[in-house]
């Protein structure tokens, strides 16, 4: 073989072991990293939601809004390239007395446009409805799926008093684009502080969980009844990523999402752990599809705003 071909050989087999080593990086790796950790004391978050009495919410209510369709090791790295679907929901708590709350807001469909499918208009009016007369109205976290109900709503002045997002949500809202809340409405928010735990009502506790987004935070709710609902956001799209400790792919929290892996981790170890010390709290993941027809078949949540 003439030097040439031999090196032209060296140099095709070097880019090729360069491209399986990329693809590997970006699309399947996903070890543990050995600094990853997250503290979830749930009984203080259960002391929390019992914190100042009141009546806790009757029911919990869910609207689907729409649908997101990736390729399954976007959402658990190394799962393949079949397509799974990441529905969007938005919840509604419901006291005694018909005072509501709202978390999470989903997304109008000019807002998913290209990537949302199986808009369900009604659904988003209903919730629309409903963000107007909730008393407190939190996301999980700045993304546009989440916030972007909040972000479309007709009359955002009006509501301001009413919106509970908190001052990492506040600080980054480059976070939410494409949707776009004007500044001086922003400043006009009042932020929620806290540290690691906060009540919020009776009933809901917002515990802080940056690593996805700066805001995020997962929000537990307990129901009149006693059971628990702890609603992730997007530490975890699907429960596949707490069961096997597996985050997204990092091409896309790396260079989608921006996200700080080694926090996400640590989140996911620390509810893989409360998962198989407190089977019965409900856990429910950003996008979850199956879990979300366990929680409906079981009656945690009820179908339908009121
Ligand atoms: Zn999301």
């Amino acid at each position: 073989m003439s030097g040439w071909k031999r090196n032209l050989l060296i140099a095709v087999a070097v880019i090729v072991a360069l491209g399986g080593g990329a693809y590997y990086w970006l699309i399947v790796e996903s070890s543990f990293p050995s600094d990853a950790r997250f503290d979830l004391d749930i009984s203080k978050v259960r002391a929390l939601a019992h914190e100042g009495g009141g009546e806790k919410p009757l029911s919990i209510r869910v609207e689907h809004v729409a649908n997101f369709h990736f390729p399954a090791t976007a959402v658990v790295a190394g799962d393949g390239w079949s397509t799974v679907d990441l529905p969007v929901y938005t919840f509604q708590l419901v006291y005694p007395d018909g005072i509501t709350g709202i978390v999470d807001t989903a997304l109008t469909e000019a807002q998913g446009s290209g990537n949302a499918t199986g808009f369900d208009q009604d659904a988003y009016n209903r919730m629309e409805a409903a963000i107007g007369k909730a008393r407190f109205i939190v996301i999980t976290h700045e993304h546009m799926d989440h916030i972007g109900g909040l972000g479309a709503y007709p009359d955002l002045p009006s509501i301001a008093s009413n919106v509970k997002l908190n001052e990492e949500q506040i600080a980054n809202p480059d976070r939410s684009a494409p949707v776009q809340i004007p500044a001086e409405v922003l400043a006009s928010f009042k932020p929620v502080i806290y540290t690691d735990y906060k009540a919020i009502a009776p009933g809901v506790v917002l515990i802080k969980s940056p690593g996805h987004t700066p805001g995020s935070q997962m929000v537990y709710v307990q129901k009149a009844d006693g059971t628990e609902l702890l609603l992730l956001g997007d530490v975890a799209w699907h429960f596949r990523n707490v069961e096997t400790l597996r985050e997204r792919a990092r091409l896309v929290t790396q260079f989608f999402l921006k996200e700080n892996r080694t926090q996400v981790f640590g989140e996911l170890k620390a509810l893989s752990d409360l998962h198989a010390a407190e089977p019965k709290i409900n856990i429910m993941p950003g996008h979850d599809g199956q879990v979300m027809e366990g929680l409906l078949a079981e009656g945690v949540v009820t179908q339908g705003f009121e």
